[in-house]
């Protein structure tokens, strides 16, 4: 985190407005100005503000979104959890009063899952950034997507390693410049959202900071989704990114994101060159009848339970049958070590281990 980092003097809007009131037009309504318009002040550590992230910085509208769309889902705060991995966007946990989880780097979507598969009752939110989400926890972003979770993802997509200077990272385009990379990235980034929808998520948007009430949508349509649901938000990093990179400057960025975005249905009406530097936003790719894990978690149980009381009923079945057995070998008396004849040797069991009937 810079130094600006901690001016705390948010421009990013939405949950980070800083102090105890959000700031306030006269024009508007005086109930669209009450402390808790939006409702999301319930699920904010209002005691913690000002918020640490850099003015300009798009982290503080992803959350906002996010909020507003825990508060139209009246999701209740003892049943949803959230949890962030490591870096700027993952601080976002720190402000959020709900259950809430600040993971170690890259693992955000390991805890996620234990957390779901241990309250599948729970909503489970993990919020991410490109370098904890798709760099060192790349590999558990691609098997949450496999299994087909029931965890909605939020990944901040700054195209940079903001809180530890400005390294490159895996979403970076080829030619800009980090810390890491001084005369350009020469890697090829991921497209995150392809990347996602072919490892198997079966809810897959984009939306960005530039444009909050579409992203607060398609954040609240993926929490609605059964199944891994991943939002990949499109944010600004003026500090790190803007300021090794045109066009620089927070506004800039922002009017530059907005500019280079397109709607799902207009990039369909548009040729691969016409596409080349857009942003596509909207929904991507769903499927409502990909089989998810905590169902099909639940349907092995059953089977498992079914299966280990066929085979306690069998075997009692059985001993009862050898008890009665041995009982009359024995002339009605408990029977003895010697009734049940000398143990097995080595010469009498077979390869496996097992004892060999006799002449085998
Ligand atoms: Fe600052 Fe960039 Fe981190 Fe945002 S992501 S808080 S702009 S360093």
């Amino acid at each position: 985190m810079s130094e600006k980092a901690t001016a705390g003097t948010g421009a990013s809007g939405g949950a980070e407005s800083g102090g105890s009131a959000p700031a306030c037009r006269p024009e508007l309504d005086a109930a669209a100005c009450a402390p808790d318009a939006l409702g999301i002040e319930q699920f904010l550590h209002t005691e913690r503000l000002p918020h640490i992230w850099c003015p300009g910085c798009g982290n503080g509208i992803v959350t906002g979104a996010f909020l507003r769309a825990v508060v139209d889902l009246g999701l209740k705060r003892e049943k949803t959890v959230v949890v962030g991995g490591i870096g700027c966007s993952s601080r976002a946990v720190g402000y959020i009063d709900l259950g809430t989880v600040h993971a170690i780097h890259g693992r955000a979507l390991a805890f996620a899952t234990g957390i779901k598969m241990a309250r599948p009752d729970f909503t489970v939110v993990v919020l991410t950034g490109d370098g904890d989400g798709a760099a060192i926890g790349g590999n558990h972003l691609i098997h949450a997507c496999r299994r087909n979770i029931d965890i909605t993802c939020i990944l901040f997509n700054n195209q940079t390693y903001g809180m530890t200077g400005g390294q490159i990272s895996p979403t970076m385009d080829p030619g800009d410049r980090g810390t890491t990379a001084p005369y350009g990235s020469i890697e090829r980034p991921f497209d995150l959202c392809r990347l996602v929808e072919a490892a198997g998520a079966s809810f897959v948007a984009r939306g960005t900071a530039a444009n909050i009430r579409p992203l607060e949508r398609l954040i609240k349509q993926g929490m609605e989704h059964r199944g891994f649901s991943f939002i990949e938000a499109v944010v600004a990093c003026p500090t790190e990114y803007g300021k090794r990179n045109p066009p620089g400057g927070a506004l800039d960025m922002l009017d530059d994101t907005k500019a280079r975005s397109v709607t799902v249905s207009a990039a369909a009406k548009l040729s691969a060159e016409e596409l080349q530097g857009k942003i596509v936003t909207g929904l991507l790719h769903e499927d409502k009848n990909a089989p998810e894990f905590q169902a099909s978690y639940a349907a092995m149980v059953e089977r498992a339970q079914q299966a280990a009381g066929d085979e306690t009923s069998t075997r009692s079945a059985k001993q009862g049958s050898a008890t009665a057995g041995s009982t009359a070998a024995a002339g009605g008396r408990r029977p003895t070590k010697t009734d049940r004849g000398p143990r097995p040797t080595s010469a009498s069991r077979d390869a496996s281990g097992l004892p060999c009937e006799d002449g085998e």
